[in-house]
């Protein structure tokens, strides 16, 4: 058994093993002439003053081994603020952490941290699995109708009791850290009493889904917080960190409670647009960190071809030049990253930037998060109108029908001149019509510029091939590389390491000391 340094704060560092505690508490209480050393020892715990620290400075052991415990006491010491306290932990009040999903796959994601009071409950992301339990690709559309109790038996929502609907709620609040549906997906079900807590751009993104996806997020819920500006969700403190990830305004946390310092990382990466982030992140990270709690997507994948968004860029706007016809782009609306760099490929190639409304709304919704975001009045942007995407749009707000129109795009202009077009596509029966009514009227080219395990499971490539249209992949991931990994843990220097979003967890003990692997559903005490 080991002990631990804790201040006013909660944990500073790993003080020594029993033994060698008992063996430093005997040796400084023998030789020290200073009372306060004694003291410290006698009692576990002391004030944290100059006397205190010279006094077992000055002590000069032969033993190395108590020596070194007495250096690594001092340095310890030098952390603390006001108090200075030895315990093995047991009687330090701890929160308990549960990982109802995702300590064995990507996606589903649901983490829940209860004080020791009993009386703060927080939930941190609650996302649409990725897989079923056999690993084979989940499919909500068969779902969907179910009603809560199926989901629930199914083991589709996780088992959280104060959380859904149809419970007395008990859940302080739901943290988001980004608008990925495997993070956000299931938030429809959660308790209309209980408060959402997400940032600006996540919101942004929440009400897009909610007209497009049919994600029914309660929006009048939801509380949203700055980055780094620390807010209380009952006796909890929490700071968010912007991420670079896939999804924009994407947010780890830092979490204290209890005393103990946990930092959830969400989804990150460190080769997006953002990537300074990351490397600002461990330069100056947060310190004392007992718990990362860190997603691994990455683990066991291929890294790709393309190792950063710039790369992607430089190649997307490379083969645009070198093609004389249109081309189509498959990417997602909401990998806003992915988005810029099209528009800054397209622009830098000549050609115009085509979008449908669904994408001109996402753009338009984000405009709140930066300025710099383009949009459907840009130059070299049209806006394609779908009958589906007009009525969706008019469901919710008629005037933005007419806002995006100043930009709108008719599919016979795009017939008559293709060959400075780059169309942005989806892999959807719509696009597939509009490809085949382009048929004659351009030698097209296609990007996938989405994960490959997508491409996999559709027939795009062969509905394509049938067109006469060749496709090129060009991607990089929205997640860490494992180097990425080990530069976070470097620099958090976190006591321990929870694998979750992976679906190797016990490669992490190969890469990282310290690394505690759960269980979905199994609660431990964060002591
Ligand atoms: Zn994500």
């Amino acid at each position: 058994m080991g002990y631990y340094l804790y201040d006013a704060n909660g944990y500073v560092g790993d003080l020594a093993s029993n033994h060698g505690l008992w063996l430093m508490s005997k040796y400084v209480r023998k030789v020290s002439d200073e009372p306060q050393a004694k003291q410290f020892f006698e009692e576990g715990c002391a004030p944290v003053t100059k006397k205190l620290i010279a006094g077992l400075k000055a002590i000069n052991c032969p033993d190395k081994d108590i020596a070194d415990t007495i250096d690594n006491l001092v340095n310890l010491l030098a952390k603390c603020d006001t108090v200075a306290i030895i315990s093995d932990g047991t009687d330090v009040v701890s929160p308990e952490l549960t990982i109802h999903r995702g300590t064995h796959e990507i996606g589903g994601s649901c983490v829940e941290l209860c004080s020791n009071s009993g009386n703060t409950r927080l939930i941190i992301d609650l996302g649409l699995p990725l897989v079923n339990a056999d690993k084979s690709p989940f499919d909500w559309g068969i779902h969907r109708k179910s009603t809560m109790s199926q989901l629930l038996s199914e083991k589709i929502l996780p088992s959280v009791d104060g959380l859904y609907e149809n419970d007395k709620p008990a859940i302080t609040a739901v943290l988001l850290s980004h608008a990925h549906l495997d993070h956000y997906g299931l938030l429809q079900f959660v308790h209309s009493d209980i408060p959402l807590y997400m940032s600006m751009g996540t919101k942004s993104l929440a009400e897009v889904s909610n007209v497009f996806l049919n994600t029914s997020v309660k929006l009048d819920k939801v509380k949203t917080f700055e980055m780094w500006q620390p807010f209380e969700v009952g006796e909890f403190k929490i700071t968010p960190y912007l991420m670079d990830h896939s999804a924009p305004d994407a947010a780890a946390f830092l979490i204290e409670a209890d005393g103990q310092r946990i930092f959830y990382t969400g989804d990150f990466r460190g080769h997006g647009r953002k990537g300074i982030l990351l490397e600002r992140l461990t330069k100056d990270p947060p310190h004392h960190i007992t718990y990362l709690i860190m997603e691994g997507s990455m683990l066991g994948r291929d890294e790709g071809l393309y190792p950063d968004e710039n790369s992607v860029e430089q190649a997307l706007h490379d083969l645009i030049l070198s093609h004389k016809g249109l081309s189509y782009i498959f990417t997602s609306s909401q990998n806003l990253d992915r988005l810029v760099s099209i528009y800054r490929a397209a622009r830098h190639s000549g050609r115009t930037l085509v979008i449908d409304l669904y994408t001109a709304f996402v753009l338009d919704k984000l405009s709140i998060i930066s300025p710099v975001i383009p949009q459907f009045d840009w130059k070299g942007v049209r806006v394609l109108y779908s009958y589906y995407h007009a009525q969706k749009l008019a469901d919710l707000d008629k005037p933005l029908l007419y806002k995006y129109k100043s930009a709108k795009i008719e599919l016979e202009e795009i017939r008559d001149t293709p060959d400075d077009k780059v169309l942005l596509a989806k892999d959807s029966r719509y696009f597939r019509g509009i490809i085949t009514k382009l048929k004659d009227s351009s030698k097209a080219i296609a990007i996938f510029s989405m994960w490959h395990g997508y491409l996999e499971k559709s027939d795009l490539e062969q509905f394509l091939e049938s067109n006469g249209i060749p496709i090129t992949e060009i991607h990089t991931s929205g997640h860490a590389y494992v180097s990425q990994l080990q530069m976070l843990v470097n620099a958090l220097k976190p006591r321990w390491v929870i694998p979750i979003h992976t679906f190797y967890p016990e490669k992490y003990s190969e890469m990282f000391a310290n690394v505690i692997q759960l269980n979905d559903g199994e609660t431990i005490n964060l002591c």
